[in-house]
């Protein structure tokens, strides 16, 4: 479909002068050659009327285009300033409100443009008609990360008004996904839910597409949500939950809350304590009847990345220990989970291959560490530790080579002090 994109720069001249000059990337899509880009910006409305397909020459009597760089020019002829407010006007609706689907660059907190996809739209209440704001997700980034922008925070040059070619015949100027694109954002969303078909999948990312609640209130924090939640029907029109810190209970209402807490009485997660070391308190409640030994992790935001979740990975290890069973957590594995699980796996495996002296099998590393050998396998190759060599798989264990990967596991978490878990494990209870 399209060939690659020229460089094109274009000066706008007004009685033989030259008044501004724009350096852009023109793209070309069948019959039709798009604008995809241009510095500085041609939004300014004056100059608001080349953008997008520039197929037809809008009757520019002083404007002068050249392509630099391979010499194939296009044909594409500039209007000049100032240009007819009725054109611009057409130009801008043709572009506005941007379809479900679009592709754009967008401003994000960064302050930097990144690539989006537009996955929903609403109309801004008490605006101008045609006034919307877009939820799009940044195809960079995970899907925790997708909200609502404005329209100003959208770069409009940068739209991607790829046609197909059946919307093309038929004369159309809708901005179709390309049969490529489409795909592309079926794999993106696929990610967690490999157990679904594919019509139960699509009707699953229809209905949690766009987050529901926008923020909750948590102790002292408020902290915003990363993902859709399904909450009953009468919380859809709620963009922000108060929830009980201690048993989690949530209200629409901050006064609803408040009378919530002065009768609340529990103080503590439900369940046994089972390890106490400082100010932190492990709770047991539920036997698993899988062999995993850890279901979900969860650190909220305001304690992130204070070796919570590391600790909370090596804890269900010791469990597994004190039981005498391996252990491996729950499938799938969230982005981050894999990353952490990856991370303790290395660290506590190289340590051992570190000090070990001669042979170590698979199986007597699972031993040590309580760890399913299939994670250590995956592991251990992963790092290009694992050789096949007359027959067999051996692993390598340079001292330098372990070295490495141990400084780029990263540290623990917050330590496990194994004197502190006093916990019978379930069978034994019995
Ligand atoms: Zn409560």
């Amino acid at each position: 479909m399209g060939e690659a994109p020229q460089i094109l720069t274009l000066d706008i001249t007004s009685n033989g002068h030259t008044v501004k000059h724009y350096k852009g990337t023109l793209s070309s899509v069948g019959s039709r050659t798009h604008l995809i880009q241009t510095e500085p910006s041609f939004l300014d409305p004056v100059h608001f009327s080349l953008m997008g397909s520039l197929e037809t020459p809008t009757g520019a009597e002083n404007g002068s285009a050249h392509t630099a760089g391979n010499g194939k020019s296009p044909s594409v002829e500039a209007v000049d300033a100032p240009s007819e407010p009725d054109a611009s006007k057409r130009r801008r609706s043709s572009v506005l409100p941007l379809e479900v689907g679009t592709r754009v660059m967008c401003r994000w907190r960064d302050n930097k443009y990144h690539p989006v996809k537009v996955i929903e739209r609403r109309k801004v209440p008490n605006a101008i008609p045609n006034d919307y704001e877009y939820y799009v997700h940044y195809t960079e980034f995970n899907r925790r990360l997708d909200e609502w922008v404005k329209l100003e925070q959208l770069d409009l040059n940068s739209v991607e008004a790829v046609v197909d070619e059946k919307v093309e015949e038929k004369g159309a100027t809708g901005l179709k996904m390309t049969r490529h694109q489409k795909r592309k954002i079926d794999e993106t969303h696929v990610e967690g839910h490999e157990e679904l078909d594919a019509a139960s999948l699509r009707e699953h990312e229809e209905f949690t597409k766009v987050k529901n609640i926008a923020t909750i209130e948590l102790g002292r924090y408020e902290i915003e949500t990363w993902y859709f939640s399904p909450f009953p029907p009468e919380y859809n029109d709620c963009l922000k939950l108060y929830f009980c810190e201690f048993c989690l209970n949530f209200m629409k209402r901050k006064e609803q809350l408040q009378r919530h807490m002065r009768k609340c009485d529990l103080k503590h997660p439900p369940g046994d304590e089972i390890y106490r070391s400082g100010t932190l308190s492990m709770f047991e409640e539920k036997h698993s009847e899988e062999s995993y030994n850890l279901a979900c992790i969860l650190t909220l935001p305001p304690y992130q990345r204070k070796g919570y979740g590391k600790f909370l990975i090596a804890f269900s290890y010791e469990l597994s220990k004190k039981e005498g069973k391996v252990g491996t957590p729950e499938r799938p594995l969230s982005d981050l989970g894999l990353l952490s699980y990856r991370g303790y796996w290395t660290r506590v495996l190289l340590d051992i291959l570190k000090k070990h002296k001669g042979n170590i099998s698979i199986k007597e590393l699972s031993d040590m560490t309580a760890i399913k050998a299939e994670d250590i396998l995956t592991t251990l190759q992963s790092l290009e530790l694992i050789q096949y060599r007359k027959g067999q798989h051996v692993i390598c264990a340079d001292p330098k080579v372990l070295d490495r990967h141990l400084k780029a596991a990263g540290r623990g978490g917050l330590e496990v002090d194994v004197s502190k878990l006093i916990w019978t494990p379930y069978k034994e209870q019995s």
